[in-house]
């Protein structure tokens, strides 16, 4: 696949209006005084509005993929939830005038599709909370070919733009292919820069990136890989695949998810990673699970076959593996 190819524009071009429709949800209903903390009708809607926008885009372009998205509109269509959907569909609006509630429910259900061949994985809201916080999130959309991750996309409407300016311009928009590298756009505009992971192989240098939810990965157990190399920083704690991106521009070294233990057994989502690992390989970082094997997305909905996530700049991997091991 090239940059220039149908694939990459129609899936840029969906991931930039389901921002802006997430932002602008954000914006009228989950802040000021209005909002109660245990509210989330607000990332339901955006949730719901985001994966409606991308479904319709890809379903248009390419009717005979698949989508397998994390929602599907069984709830959204039950009359006690009638207002949610109205509401969906009226943040819907401003971009598709005069959808109907039941073709946005048509264009969700279009992520209903089972496995093929060639099947387009999407987390429309990745970082849920974060999302509600204000904080970072992922719109997360790949296309996945046999089992390999050719295209992984990410739009991180909260993310700072140059690495060293953490509190400057916000608003950055991921996308990799395989054989072809990693790339950084802006929520608008064609420019674009390569990425490439950290060079250091000294874990004096390093710096890692975690859940912030302690129930989603092992702090603790980081926690003591961390003292064990001697890494001086504290991890930065980040919701969603943003995760991933920061690695991929060499803004941290390594992010790492050892399984928590409040949920034995867990198996990820493709969603929560297809479009993050391919961005941080393609940077030329590495990325497996916790006993070396690369993530395998041929198993369905799940990545049955992989124990954990280490995604890192490809020169600390083995050393991180190793502390691991101890
Ligand atoms: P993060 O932002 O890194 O905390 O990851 C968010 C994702 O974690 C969500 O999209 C969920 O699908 C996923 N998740 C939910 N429960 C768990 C769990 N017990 N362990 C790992 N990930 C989980
Ligand atoms: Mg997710």
């Amino acid at each position: 696949m090239e940059e220039s190819s149908l694939e990459v524009s129609v899936a840029l071009q969906a991931l930039r209006t389901a921002s802006r429709l997430c932002q602008k949800i954000r914006k009228d209903l989950a802040t000021g005084a209005t909002m109660q903390k245990s509210d989330r009708s607000p990332v339901t809607i955006a949730d719901y509005g985001s994966q409606a926008i991308i479904c319709k885009s890809i379903r248009e372009a390419f009717p005979e993929d698949g989508v397998v998205a994390e929602e599907n509109s069984a709830e959204l269509r039950k009359p006690a939830h009638s207002k949610i959907l109205d509401q969906v569909t009226g943040y819907v609006r401003d971009y598709f005038p005069n959808t109907s509630p039941d073709e946005v429910c048509s264009w969700i259900d279009f992520g209903l599709h089972s496995i093929k061949n060639r099947f387009w994985a999407l987390d429309p809201i990745d970082g849920t909370k974060g999302y509600l916080r204000g904080d970072q999130y992922a719109i997360a959309l790949a296309l996945i070919e046999n089992g390999v991750v050719q295209l992984g996309l990410m739009a991180c409407p909260n993310l700072h733009v140059e690495i060293d300016r953490p509190r400057g311009e916000k608003g950055c928009l991921f996308f990799a292919l395989r054989g072809e590298g990693s790339f950084q756009m802006g929520m608008e505009g064609d420019e674009r820069r390569i990425l490439s992971v950290s060079r250091t192989g000294d874990p004096a240098e390093a710096s890692f990136a975690e859940s912030v939810e302690p129930d989603h990965a092992d702090h603790l157990v980081h926690r003591s890989i961390s003292e064990r190399l001697k890494i001086p920083r504290a991890p930065l704690k980040v919701d969603s695949q943003v995760k991933y991106g920061l690695v991929a521009r060499g803004e941290v070294t390594f992010y790492l998810r050892v399984p928590s233990r409040s949920e034995p057994g867990y198996q990820e989502w493709i969603w929560d990673h297809a479009s993050g690992a391919i961005l941080a390989e393609e940077a030329g970082g590495k990325v497996t699970d916790l006993y070396d094997k690369p993530l395998d997305f041929s198993c369905g909905t799940r990545l049955e076959r992989n124990h954990g996530i280490l995604a890192s700049n490809g020169i600390l991997h083995e050393k991180i593996l190793k502390a691991l091991e101890m």
